[in-house]
């Protein structure tokens, strides 16, 4: 693994209690779960758990529960279909105090290879702060040993995903991460810290403001930054071109200009559209029919704005991805959701799928986008995790993977 952290191979759970951080944040829609992926993704360290006799109490998270707890985003549709795919029973707890007298109960009565599962977190409240040292030790309290395989929350410092760990610890438990995050610290890290190259990075999106530690890491890690999507003409507008009236982040003029030098500096290739997708206004709705033409990226109307890149630049990425043996993907190239500004994303999620390099795509929109193109099998690895896959691409440590005890 890039990081060399205890993982679930590496610990004894047998006839102990194994408290399981998991992202069971799925999608509902009048309480029916939309997309199981996450409960999918889940399954490998849980049976492993099952397998050795673990007593496996699993925990996780569900909506931003802005209005204190509620039936809405309660657990139980999580409960039920992951009993469905387990095969077995799975004892949910519904207190919405998530831990307490009927967690406690619960995992009492439990056998080896039994599975419980706690009511959503956040119904705690103080899951989203920082004080949620009173819940880090309820939580610990439930269990001998801890094991988090939630890397979509692993950016957070929550009592569920790190203060747990330090109370487990002091009282003699193991902290070891599952699965999921172990393929996401292997996938990341080593593409970041230990890449095969040729490593090329490509960036899309809307901001530039969103991804300002990761352009500037990435330039130093890999040896061609290719940026699309909105970000892309802000880069333009630096470099002196017309963008009309496209997407721009006019605070960070200057920090782009200081990224085309850095890039130059350091000798590594910055590739930005040399034509684009220009169109009278933003489509409404998003989807909507659109006209567009196709305008080399220094010859922009002033009355138009940029919404895809062009079939020059998008062979030019192509190009570039090709002679490739690393690469990162973060964020879409143009406006996806439209079929007409789909195009240029669609290009570069071809360009992936046909090369042999390891291709790695971030959580977030980018895996939207390479799943509703249906380009999601062809790829090395799509990060569960749209946040703290980018935080991963910062170089920044996360609290949830730091937490875990090194090997
Ligand atoms: P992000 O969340 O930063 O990855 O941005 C993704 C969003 O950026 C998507 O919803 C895209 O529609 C949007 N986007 C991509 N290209 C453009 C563009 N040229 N202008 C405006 N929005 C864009």
């Amino acid at each position: 693994m890039g990081l060399n952290k205890k993982s679930v191979d590496d610990i004894n759970v047998a006839g102990k209690r194994v408290l399981v951080r998991c992202d069971f944040n799925v999608p509902l829609k009048e309480g029916k779960i939309t997309d199981e992926t996450r409960i999918v993704a889940a399954l490998p360290t849980i049976q492993k758990l099952i397998k050795d006799g673990g007593k496996v109490i699993l925990c996780s998270h569900l909506g931003k529960v802005k209005n204190g707890p509620n039936e809405g985003e309660s657990l139980a549709p999580v409960a039920e279909r992951l009993a469905e795919k387990l095969g077995q029973p799975v004892n949910f707890v519904a207190d919405y105090n998530v831990t307490g007298e009927a967690a406690t109960a619960a995992v009492e009565a439990m056998k080896e290879g039994d599975v419980v599962l706690l009511q959503n977190t956040r119904f705690r409240g103080k899951e989203e702060t920082k004080n949620g040292e009173e819940f880090s030790k309820e939580l610990a309290d439930l269990c001998d040993v801890y094991v988090c395989d939630a890397f979509g929350s692993s950016h957070r410092a929550h009592a569920s995903v790190a203060g747990v760990t330090d109370v487990v610890r002091a009282k003699g438990g193991e902290c070891a991460v599952g699965y999921l995050m172990q393929k996401e610290i292997e996938f990341l890290g080593n593409a970041v810290e230990n890449p095969v190259r040729p490593f090329v990075a490509i960036l899309g999106g809307a901001k530039v403001a969103d991804k300002l530690n990761v352009i500037n890491n990435l330039i130093e890690k890999c040896d061609t930054l290719i940026i699309g999507g909105g970000m892309a003409y802000t880069f333009l507008k630096a470099k002196g071109y017309e963008i009309g009236k496209s997407l721009v982040d006019d605070e960070k003029l200057d920090y782009c200009k200081e990224m085309i030098e850095k890039a130059e500096k350091a000798g590594k290739q910055l590739l930005l559209p040399v034509d684009t997708a220009v169109a009278a206004g933003f489509p409404d709705p998003i989807d909507a029919e659109i006209a567009v033409d196709y305008v080399d990226a220094d010859k922009m109307p002033a009355d138009k704005l940029g919404l895809d890149i062009g079939p020059k630049t998008a062979e030019l990425y192509a190009n570039a991805a090709k002679t490739a043996k690393t690469v990162v993907w973060n964020g879409p190239m143009g406006v996806f959701e439209n079929p007409v500004l789909a195009k240029g994303t669609i290009a570069v999620a071809q360009a992936l799928a046909d090369t042999d390099a390891t291709t790695i795509i971030g959580g977030g929109d980018s895996a939207a986008a390479v799943n509703q193109l249906g380009f999601a099998d062809k790829m090395s690895h799509i990060s569960t995790g749209g946040g703290a896959s980018l935080e991963f691409l910062e170089g920044k440590s996360l609290p949830g993977v730091a937490a875990a005890d090194d090997k």
